[in-house]
């Protein structure tokens, strides 16, 4: 039992995928898994996938999931107390639901929730790309766009809804948001907004490949994996779409610097991590013009913890170390 109290599972929880990990005590991957997020129903089939996710990571790991010493979990939404709200990109998440306490119910160990996308700025911070930095700035491009900040070597979370760099207006009365509002940066740069964007060009008459390779992978939505085949066949609305997403994602980054003045900006999510340096390069450039102090930009990183991130910081927070 004592080595299996040093033994962590995380989970990270994303619009697209549930990704799960099991750690030791110097953060090493034992085990991991991933489940696709369900498209349909509500928080608690989401639950259920990620015990089955925790499951197999920790079978994976060789371990019985009882035996973890905790369980952290990063959602997106507001957390309070183990209960998520207003989890966006979640399907029929409506109001509150207690995450922590049917997670821990179904599995045994005690669960932790936090900000998906600050533990995994967290994560960058101490044991990745961020390591040589005192104030950074996590951008984690996926289905939507989020945000997380270190200032003077501490999480900053503001009164709790610190970091949603994706809802930084990059144009008035531009594109419509999943948050209701017009112009932010991830009604052009999140991975949802670029596939309602692509299906509106090809009902316009404009041609694609995007929807048969799709098709052709079996998948439901236009995932990152998609996008990047897409990039690799030179794919003219993808390129541009993609150039689209670029630029509102270097407005919006610039901005944050010009106010926050971070050392480092680590790119990570989906589209982050898939796309990578190239594309961690292009968004440097595309924040240049936009940069006041333009002649010391901040650091961009591709993050180093890769998909796995979100998993390794959570289990950060349920170890107490975050
Ligand atoms: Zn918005």
């Amino acid at each position: 039992m004592i080595r299996a109290m040093s033994i962590y599972g995380g989970v990270d929880l994303g619009g697209t995928k549930i990704q799960a990990a099991v750690l030791d005590a110097e953060h090493e991957v034992l085990g991991s898994a991933r489940r696709p997020t369900p498209t349909a129903g509500g928080p608690a089939d989401v639950a259920r996938e990620i015990e089955t996710a925790v499951r197999e990571a920790a079978q994976a790991a060789g371990v019985e999931p009882g035996a973890l010493a905790g369980i952290g979990v990063g959602s997106p939404g507001t957390i309070e107390d183990g209960s998520v709200t207003s989890a966006r990109n979640l399907p029929g998440w409506e109001g509150s639901f207690p995450l922590a306490a049917k997670l821990s119910d179904a599995l045994g160990p005690p669960v932790r929730v936090g900000n998906d996308v600050q533990v995994a700025t967290d994560a960058e911070f101490k044991l990745g790309a961020g390591r040589p930095y005192g104030s950074l700035l996590g951008v984690f491009w996926g289905t939507g766009v989020g945000g997380g900040l270190v200032l003077g070597c501490a999480p900053w979370t503001g009164r709790g809804a610190a970091g949603e760099i994706g809802h930084i207006v990059i144009e008035i009365d531009g594109a419509r948001c999943t948050c209701g509002r017009r112009g932010c940066m991830e009604a052009y740069a999140g991975r949802a907004a670029m596939e309602v964007h692509a299906s509106t060009l090809v009902q316009k008459g404009r041609k694609t490949d995007l929807f048969k390779l799709m098709a052709e992978h079996e998948r439901t939505r236009l995932t990152s994996g998609i996008w990047a085949r897409a990039l690799e066949r030179g794919d003219k609305l993808a390129v541009q779409t993609l150039e689209r997403a670029v630029r509102a994602l270097g407005a919006g980054i610039a901005s944050v610097v010009n106010v926050l003045d971070v050392e480092g900006v680590i790119i990570g999510g989906g589209l982050g991590i898939r796309l990578g340096h190239p594309y961690a390069k292009l968004i440097t450039e595309a924040m240049q013009p936009h940069l006041f102090a333009d002649s010391r930009p901040p650091h961009v990183h591709v993050a180093a913890l890769g998909d796995l991130g979100g998993a390794i910081g959570v289990s950060l927070l349920v170890r107490g170390e975050a």
